[in-house]
């Protein structure tokens, strides 16, 4: 493949070279500089795909760093320099264009598992050594006085020149022989070792089978075992090994010495262990993270009999408001107090504090009395935020709002548990906050939730949850009903019924919105025309229908609108198709084609909302409108009396200019007869509120209408 320099291949190839130029200088490989980088080349690719794949998998990168081992790159040096380097230029240069913070996570996992695939790799070289270390001594010692010479020379040859660290010892411990490594590893020279016991060195950290094992092996019931150990050097700091130990016996089989063999792991397990730290806490405050947290709640929710979990979800009350008016970094100072002052409440065994994110953090409290020590722990908690924050000299109040959750282990899962926290934080912050509130499972069981409501809105279609009330549209000069604006509703099966600021965003999210708006649109029409069957052609009732911006820039909107009209056989001029003002302004060619398309047709545009987006009056003229419906806000300042000469002035000028382009006005959230009264003097031309009607079903319409035509 011929790479680009600015292309993916370009970029993968650059970060091959940097890393071999970081790690070529560690390695015993015998290729040159570029050879060398060649080698890597396709462990960058698996690194670069395994960072942008679909399905993030882990075990690539550990497959990355037992390939490392095989390059020769056995030198903990080499690891070292590999792990930088990914951290700091594989997102750079393999990211593409995903988001920066699943790339870092991403990337932080796989330097995690190409140590890990490196230190088992290492072990598994240590093994084959050791096999072969181990044949050689058996010859050098079991073999007969003519070959004594040769093979004792080819031990010495093994024994020196080997990387890791071996030693031989008698039965009863005294240590015989050491190589350079061995004494190097321990930072001691030949004398102080000879002389000395291994079973001198014992660790606190030793497993508990450790000295076991070694009985067993000095009394010839085991060929070898393999531990992890940890030694004290000389000067009192500790090295942490891979340790062989494998039995040598004479001639006859008789057990006669033990031979070790050590890898130096200790810098590999300081690396892992920082890792392991930046992987499970958060780089601000030093609390653990979300990960960490999880890990802790999920083995508190799975501990044994009597064992019951508390938990404090805190959210610090009005904190944006500080992030925005003394900057992130005054907000990220005070993270750092708060984060302080939380740790301190929570020092007892079982007791963690973690921040989750933003200015939401948790503690947790474990055992068989959390009941009562969770309300504790929450009281501590406000307690340790009365104090006010100082940061540059201003004084900061902090507040918060927490949620607790308690109850006995094995019943929840963690994230049932968080969710239930989280409500229940909500509803502290609803009651004024700077407080703390009790979970109550049945509240949390009304708590309508964007994620269940997500998750339940494409089944709500096919079942038919949704259904349409109508709001009449009424002529300010006579009264007189003209049509109807079509409002869509949700009959949720367990929440009863949710009006459309509730879901339409979360369907325009998912993209449901086009099928749902569809729907609304063929029932409104399917209304309009058996409005008309019913009254005949002397109350021409029209019908408006809302779109979302999505809908507008959906391919099928002109022939699914002209299908739909067809099928029922309505004329286009009985239709009006609502937009909100924000989504047309700044609007492109391209996106007012297909409205301008219905309106060649005779559909109705109405701008919908208008005022609340601070789109250029002029700019109206380019757009293909008819009708301007004016946000209930300007209604609203409409509402005391007298109403304010400015407001009144406004909406005179709106109108009069809307008249010079030929659209009509309609207002909406007329409330009073006083405001419809002021609004005709005004000239709106139409209005629409609860002082008319509020939305309803469709023969509520048809009554009103009827009075009208008849009356
Ligand atoms: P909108 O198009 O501006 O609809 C007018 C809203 O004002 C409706 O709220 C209506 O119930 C309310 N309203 C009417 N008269 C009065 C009044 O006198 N006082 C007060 N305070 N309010 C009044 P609703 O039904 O909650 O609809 C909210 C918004 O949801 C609508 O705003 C519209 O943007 C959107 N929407 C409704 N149905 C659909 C739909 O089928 N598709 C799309 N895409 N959006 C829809
Ligand atoms: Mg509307
Ligand atoms: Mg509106």
């Amino acid at each position: 493949m011929i790479a680009e320099p600015d292309g993916p291949e370009g970029r993968l190839r650059r970060f091959a070279t940097i890393w071999s130029r970081a790690v070529f200088p560690a390695t015993s490989t015998s290729l040159t500089r570029p050879e060398f980088e060649e080698l890597l080349l396709p462990l960058a690719r698996r690194l670069s795909e395994a960072l942008r794949a679909r399905n993030f998998e882990a075990a690539e990168g550990k497959a990355v760093g037992a390939a490392l081992v095989a390059a020769h790159c056995t030198d903990p040096d080499a690891l070292t320099h590999t792990l930088e380097c990914v951290d700091a230029y594989l997102v750079l240069y393999c990211g593409g264009d995903g988001s920066q913070e699943d790339l870092r996570i991403r990337s932080a996992r796989l330097q995690h598992a190409m140590a890990a695939g490196f230190a088992q790799e290492l072990r598994e070289r240590t093994l084959a050594e050791q096999e072969a270390i181990s044949v050689a001594a058996l010859q050098a010692q079991g073999v007969v006085a003519q070959a004594l010479h040769a093979t004792e020379a080819r031990f010495r040859a093994v024994f020196e020149g080997a990387a890791i660290g071996i030693g031989m010892a008698d039965l009863d411990g005294n240590i015989l022989q050491v190589n350079g490594a061995l004494l190097r590893m321990f930072g001691i020279n030949d004398q102080t070792m000879s002389g000395r016991n291994v079973r001198e060195w014992t660790h606190p950290d030793d497993a508990p089978q450790t000295w076991t094992l070694y009985d067993e092996l000095v009394r010839g019931e085991r060929e070898h075992y393999h531990v992890e150990k940890a030694f004290y050097r000389p000067d009192g700091t500790v090295l942490w090994t891979n340790l062989t130990v494998s039995l040598l016996r004479d001639a006859d089989g008789n057990p006669q010495y033990q031979l070790a063999l050590m890898e130096d792991t200790t810098e590999r397990r300081l690396l892992n262990l920082r890792l392991r730290y930046e992987a499970t806490h958060d780089a601000l405050t030093g609390l653990p993270n979300r990960t960490l947290f999880f890990e802790r709640l999920e083995k508190a929710l799975g501990a044994g009999n009597n064992q019951r979990f508390g938990l404090c979800y805190l959210d610090l009350d009005g904190f944006k408001t500080i992030n925005d008016s003394l900057g992130h970094a005054a907000g990220d100072r005070l993270l750092v107090e708060v984060a302080d002052r939380l740790q301190s409440c929570a020092t007892a065994p079982g007791e963690m504090v973690a921040r989750l994110g933003g200015d939401e953090f948790v503690a947790l409290t474990t055992g068989p009395d959390t009941e009562r020590e969770v309300d504790e722990l929450a009281g501590r908690i406000m307690n340790a935020l009365i104090t006010p924050v100082s940061i540059d000299g201003r004084d900061l109040t902090v507040r918060g709002s927490i949620g607790i959750v308690e109850g006995p282990a094995g019943e929840r899962g963690p994230a049932e548990v968080l969710r239930s926290a989280d409500i229940t934080m909500y509803r502290a912050k609803s009651a004024g906050g700077n407080r703390f509130e009790l979970a109550d499972p049945e509240a949390d069981a009304r708590v309508i939730t964007r994620h269940g409501l997500t998750t339940a809105l494409p089944a709500a279609l096919d079942r038919n949850e949704f259904f349409i009330e109508y709001q009449p549209l009424v002529h300010l000069g006579d009264g007189t009903v003209h049509g109807a604006e079509a409002l869509v509703r949700w009959l949720h099966p367990q929440h009863g019924v949710l009006g459309p600021d509730r879901f339409i965003p979360l369907a325009e999210h998912t993209g449901l919105i086009v099928p749902l708006g569809r729907w609304v649109l063929e029932q409104s029409v399917r209304q309009a025309r058996a409005w008309r069957e019913s009254y005949g052609d002397g109350v021409p009732l029209r019908i408006n229908v809302n779109l979302s911006p999505c809908q507008l820039t959906h391919p099928g909107l002109v022939q699914d609108t002209v299908d739909i009209l067809e099928r029922t056989g309505v004329a286009p001029d009985a239709l009006c198709l609502e937009v909100t003002e924000s989504a047309l302004i700044g609007a492109d060619d391209d996106l007012l084609k297909p409205l301008r398309q219905l309106a060649e047709m005779g559909v109705d545009i109405a701008l919908d909302d208008f005022g609340t987006g601070y789109s250029n009056l002029a700019n109206l003229r380019r757009l293909p409108v008819s009708i301007l419906k004016l946000d209930r806000s300007f209604t609203q300042s409409m509402q005391q009396f007298p109403a304010d000469p400015v407001d009144l002035k406004i909406v005179e000028g709106i109108v009069s200019l809307a008249h010079s382009l030929n659209l009509t006005v309609t207002v909406e959230g007329v409330e009073t007869g006083a405001q419809a009264e002021q609004l005709r003097i005004l000239g709106c031309d139409t209005a629409q509120g609860w002082y008319y009607a509020r939305p309803g079903p469709p023969d509520r319409l048809h009554d009103l209408a009827l009075v009208d035509a008849t009356g």
